[in-house]
């Protein structure tokens, strides 16, 4: 086995001596045990086991030392070794000694001179036991991030991409920030028929659950307008609901996923949009002037046997835009009082932004939702889709 460093650093040989004899008799198989008689050596011995390859899993420092100060030597090892777990040997520290190693390197313990054998055998014992634990924590972490960012990738994959939003709306703006790096929000669109469907969904949940949820939701959208031809918004929904049901017919789950789901045919031919939502709504802004708000039905798409949608009409007037979102904006946290942004100022907001262009319209609603945010952690997926029909 590889042995992992324990450095005892004391300008006293004697208690060097006893530190070392007291450790290598309960560690010895599994640690070397250096010491220095300096900070200055104890950051040479640090670079020189650096160099190598080495773990020193624990310092244990005195504090009382010519030059350089025991917890001044901690806060340069610390610099050096973040992880390594530090111990503070104290004879007559001053409390601003230990308070200065405490709050800059992390300190693990402090043990006051003379210690018992039992009690530094104990610290250092454990010492090593939370650095391993530490050390296999933020592996996994590591792990789990890099599946994380995988399962990004597949799902920017499987979003409609930015040519072909681009060919179907010339001018659009997609706002699209997950809370997790992968999102239970997704948007979907498609040309077909010579109409052109567009949904906004929130599945339940977000990272990685919702990811999955949506995934389902993209498979859905494509099973009922591709291979079942349905054009209408409120048969897109009903069509959703019943097979979200199917879904989880085989599974005996008291509660049932589902989404929230905004959907909007554009047909320019007959010259109207049908919208349709399952919770969510639409804004639709005419001739820069008319603002038309419709909540959406108070029904989500999780299987519920009952639910009938109903469908809205809008004429296609010149400079229409649309504008559908999931409620993660809106509820988001912050501002001087610390409360939610409110589904009537984003409206407030897409009113106001909607005679710039779609480039503008972008930029407005980041920076009022950075703004809004502030240091406060984003509490859901955000997405807002605007689009000139
Ligand atoms: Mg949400």
């Amino acid at each position: 086995m590889d042995k992992k460093i324990i450095l005892c650093v004391d300008d006293e040989p004697i208690i060097l001596n006893s530190l070392k004899q007291e450790l290598s008799q309960y560690f010895s198989d599994s640690m070397i045990i250096e010491v220095a008689e300096s900070g200055e050596e104890g950051l040479e011995t640090i670079d020189f086991f650096r160099e190598k390859g080495k773990e020193v899993v624990v310092i244990i420092s005195d504090y009382i030392m010519p030059q350089m100060r025991g917890d001044e030597f901690l806060i340069e090892a610390h610099r050096l070794l973040p992880n390594c777990m530090k111990i503070l040997l104290t004879g007559q520290a001053s409390l601003e000694g230990v308070t200065n190693a405490v709050n800059q390197t992390n300190l693990y313990r402090y043990i006051s001179k003379p210690w018992s054998t039992k009690d530094l055998l104990m610290t250092v014992e454990t010492a090593i036991a939370n650095y391993e634990k530490d050390k296999t924590l933020k592996s996994q972490n590591k792990q789990i991030q890099a599946s994380i960012r995988y399962a990004e990738r597949i799902q920017n994959a499987v979003l409609p991409s930015p040519n072909y939003l681009s060919e179907l709306f010339p001018n659009h703006f997609v706002f699209h920030i997950p809370k997790d790096i992968v999102s239970g929000d997704f948007y979907w669109c498609r040309e077909e028929n010579n109409k052109i469907i567009i949904a906004v969904a929130d599945c339940t949940g977000h990272g990685v659950p919702g990811a999955f949820m949506s995934l389902i939701g993209h498979q859905l959208l494509n099973r009922a307008v591709i291979d079942k031809k349905i054009y209408s918004p409120e048969k897109i929904l009903d069509n959703i609901n019943q097979a979200i049901r199917d879904v989880w017919n085989g599974e005996r789950a008291r509660f049932h996923e589902g989404m929230e789901m905004a959907i909007c045919v554009i047909d320019k031919e007959e010259n109207k949009i049908s919208f349709a939502g399952a919770r969510r709504p639409i804004c639709v802004v005419q001739n820069n002037t008319k603002f038309n708000h419709v909540k959406g039905d108070r029904l989500g798409t999780d299987g519920k046997e009952d639910a009938v949608y109903t469908k809205h009409e809008f004429e296609i007037e010149p400079n229409t835009q649309i504008y559908l979102y999931s409620d993660g904006y809106q509820d988001q946290f912050g501002g001087k009082d610390d409360r939610r942004f409110m589904s009537k100022n984003l409206r407030a907001l897409i009113r106001k932004m909607s005679e710039n262009t779609m480039k503008e319209q972008l930029e407005q609603v980041e920076t009022t939702f950075n703004d809004w945010k502030g240091s406060h952690v984003q509490i859901d997926d955000v997405l807002v889709v605007g689009v000139k029909v």
